[in-house]
């Protein structure tokens, strides 16, 4: 079983979503998990919806301009016909009559009901892309299976109740699936921290003993320093799980930094690697401790 994780970025547009089956043709496409993050900045954009909402300003017309965003997406990649549409207006009118209904007034609770519809939307379009391209696969609700405390916003995970969902999974099957959620003993939906689909990724990749996981990015994979604040940084093509927790720690946000842990202990290797040139072999995060730069080209 391997573990593919695509993230806002790589799913930004509907040119994103047919480059994720681009990426898909160029591997071999069975036995995976897909981990899918939610479109672009639509995260940032619900944010300001909860905000929105708390602060009884206009909360509808955010949501609004969200739906017609993942609705013009979903455009470039249905026919008029396709269920995707009703659906996209579904998790709307879902978060609508539920912010309409609440009366909880805890930020962090309603937070997450209503920021997880990224993910949930993300998902769905990307899952049905791909059955339309014929990459045959089963749609999961990553909240029937990673099962957190109810600290909403940074849930913990509950590695036992998670690790015996997951094992239920077929290892012979494909699956998309969203990052960044679980869910509390009630079921209701709680997130992992902002960023948190790597995590969700590794999370999944532990409890089905993978055999790798690959995180597909817009680098080239991971390098000495960020390529959008320095010009002259170069790719490191192979380094230790200890070497990416030290660069996660001190900031390099390519990797989520509660990713690598769960992935060391198993010994799982893992890829970060351009969704722009999949062919190309990025970089390895593994037991060695050779450290080789190659030049970024
Ligand atoms: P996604 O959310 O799409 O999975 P992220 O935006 O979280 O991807 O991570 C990719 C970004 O991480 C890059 O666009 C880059 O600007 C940034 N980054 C920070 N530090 C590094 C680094 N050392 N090497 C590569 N990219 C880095
Ligand atoms: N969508 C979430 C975020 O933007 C999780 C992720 O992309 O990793 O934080
Ligand atoms: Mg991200």
């Amino acid at each position: 079983m391997k573990i593919y994780k695509f993230g806002g970025a790589s799913v930004k547009d509907a040119a994103g979503v047919m480059n994720v089956a681009e990426v898909l043709a160029s591997q071999d496409f069975e036995n995976c998990l897909l981990v899918v993050s939610a479109m672009g900045k639509t995260t940032n954009a619900l944010e300001i919806a909860v905000k929105n909402y708390f602060d009884k300003e206009n909360y509808q017309q955010t949501l609004e301009d969200i739906k017609q965003a993942h609705i013009a997406i979903a455009n470039g990649l249905f026919n008029e016909s396709h269920d995707i549409f009703s659906e996209i207006s579904l998790f709307f009118d879902d978060i609508i009559s539920f912010l309409r209904r609440n009366k909880s007034p805890n930020y962090n609770f309603v937070y997450d009901q209503v920021v997880s519809c990224g993910e949930m939307i993300s998902s769905r379009i990307s899952s049905e892309y791909l059955v339309s391209k014929c990459f045959e696969n089963t749609w999961l609700d990553a909240r029937d299976f990673i099962k957190t405390d109810n600290n909403f916003r940074e849930g913990a995970v509950d590695w036992e109740l998670t690790g015996k969902n997951i094992a239920a999974l077929s290892k012979e099957k494909n699956y998309v699936t969203q990052g960044f959620i679980g869910s509390e003993e009630n079921n209701f939906t709680v997130t992992l921290g902002r960023e948190g689909s790597d995590y969700s990724a590794a999370i999944f990749a532990y409890c089905l003993d993978a055999d790798h996981m690959t995180i597909w990015k817009d680098v080239p994979g991971v390098m000495t320093g960020d390529p959008r604040k320095f010009q002259d940084v170069s790719l490191l093509s192979n380094i230790s799980y200890e070497e990416a927790i030290e660069m996660a720690y001190y900031g390099a946000s390519v990797i989520h930094p509660k990713t690598l842990q769960p992935l060391k202990q198993k010994s799982i290797p893992f890829f970060v690697k351009s969704f722009l040139e999949p062919e190309r072999p990025g970089t390895q995060v593994g037991n060695s401790t050779k450290n080789e730069e190659t030049e970024m080209k």
